[in-house]
């Protein structure tokens, strides 16, 4: 969500282009996996509840389908373009791959400020969106998902609309649904949960004596909300949180079921809450705590801050959030980064299992679902460190190494490359 001095797009771009070099890939394969295959766009005119019209804008990009369908989330955002809905498309291909599912990788969104949607206006988007976009979306091409800004009703409204359009029952169109029409017990926290996984693992191996770590958390929607959530029910303390208009700290702990409480009667905002001092949210991500947690948006962290991080570990629960350069200085600190490919791959894993589900027409108890996916991060997360272990390099270095190498096998035995 930034301007061209990030432009997402291109540092996603670089990963890859890294990636491949390490993997001494061929000039085409590189050409190949550093762009998108397929990508629409379209304007979407949209009657608003006072009976004027308003046009937005918006995306689908089918980064890559060579491992299966393609998959990932539609964001709503006011600074949504092209380009991030590229990068973003373009992490979701590294990450189906490092989680292992047979899937691709796509994205979209809608370039509007959803704070200024009526619920109506809202169901309104949602499906004429999906009429815009039908005939680019199936079970077996291209399946959405919540992100930032949507979440399981705009996912229902949405595939009423297309299944109204096909004439058909399609559950598996579309992942993140409410489970009253198809949608898995255990999705909405999958991310969060996943990300449990995450620490608990990276705390086992690397021996960081997390028990009585400190977490700040940046963003507080159903990520960051939800692994605040997790924290705080597991006896961490919580010691920074910050939604898009304000942050807070608090030394001896935030009482996070109250700041949900607030966040949810308030509209999705924060501001006013009194539990802890008012910080801004770069403060929140230089503040004094053991584990960060970037649960917003992309390139957070930046050359400007990165000096000043005190944690020991970062959990990329966003997608995106540090720029190339804060990176290096990270890995120049010894500060541990779980990158995102990895750590915020929970939400994509249940979707997978939310679309077995669907095809088999057969449902897990939520017990099943922590079960496997519990067993599918601690599985990526040991592969991924043993290899960084093995070649001397970062979590990140080694999970764009494994992705991408999985990625350009798929190609390359299916003679694209
Ligand atoms: N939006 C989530 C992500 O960025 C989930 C995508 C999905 O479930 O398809 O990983």
């Amino acid at each position: 969500m930034t301007g061209q001095a990030h432009n997402p797009f291109h540092i996603a771009q670089s990963h890859v282009d890294r990636a491949c070099a390490m993997l001494e890939l061929s000039d085409a394969e590189r050409q190949f996996l550093r762009e998108p295959m397929r990508e629409m766009q379209a304007t979407i005119p949209l009657r608003m509840d006072d009976g004027s019209t308003r046009v937005f804008r918006g995306y689908r990009v089918q980064y890559n389908n060579a491992r299966g369908p393609c998959k990932g989330g539609l964001r709503w955002h006011a600074q949504e373009n092209i380009d991030t809905v590229r990068a973003l498309a373009c992490w979701m291909t590294w990450k189906t791959a490092i989680a292992d599912l047979p899937l691709g990788g796509g994205k979209g969104g809608v370039t509007c400020n959803p704070r200024e949607l009526s619920n109506s206006e809202k169901e309104r988007l949602s499906r004429a969106y999906m009429r815009a976009f039908h005939e680019i979306l199936s079970v077996d091409r291209d399946v959405p998902a919540p992100d930032v800004h949507t979440n399981p009703q705009i996912m229902a409204w949405m595939l009423d609309e297309y299944e109204t359009i096909k004439g058909h029952s399609h559950p598996g169109v579309i992942t993140g649904k409410p489970p009253a029409i198809g949608g898995s017990l255990g999705r909405s926290d999958a991310t969060s949960y996943g990300g449990m996984c995450i620490i608990r693992e990276v705390d086992r191996e690397m021996n960081l004596r997390l028990e009585r770590a400190k977490y700040a958390i940046q963003g507080f929607g159903n990520v960051g909300g939800g692994i605040a959530k997790l924290l705080h029910e597991q006896g961490g303390l919580v010691v920074a949180i910050g939604a898009e208009d304000a942050a807070f700290y608090n030394a001896g702990g935030i009482d996070v079921h109250r700041a949900l409480e607030y966040y949810e009667r308030n509209a999705m905002r924060l501001g006013g809450f009194d539990d802890g001092d008012v910080i801004s949210n770069d403060e929140l991500l230089t503040c004094q705590c053991d584990v960060l947690i970037p649960a917003a948006v992309e390139h957070v962290l930046t050359r400007q801050n990165a000096e000043q991080v005190k944690a020991k570990l970062i959990v990329e629960l966003a997608n995106g959030p540090t720029t190339p350069a804060a990176d290096h200085v990270f890995n120049h600190r010894g500060i541990i980064v779980v990158p995102d490919i990895l750590a915020n791959s929970g939400g994509v894993t249940v979707s997978y299992f939310e679309q077995v589900q669907n095809t088999i027409n057969y449902y897990w108890s939520l017990e099943d679902v922590h079960t496997q996916l519990d067993r599918r991060m601690t599985c990526a997360f040991r592969s991924l460190s043993a290899m960084a272990a093995e070649k001397s390099v970062s979590l990140r270095e080694a999970a764009y190494m494994l992705a991408v190498s999985r990625v350009a096998e798929a190609c390359r035995v299916r003679g694209w490359v």
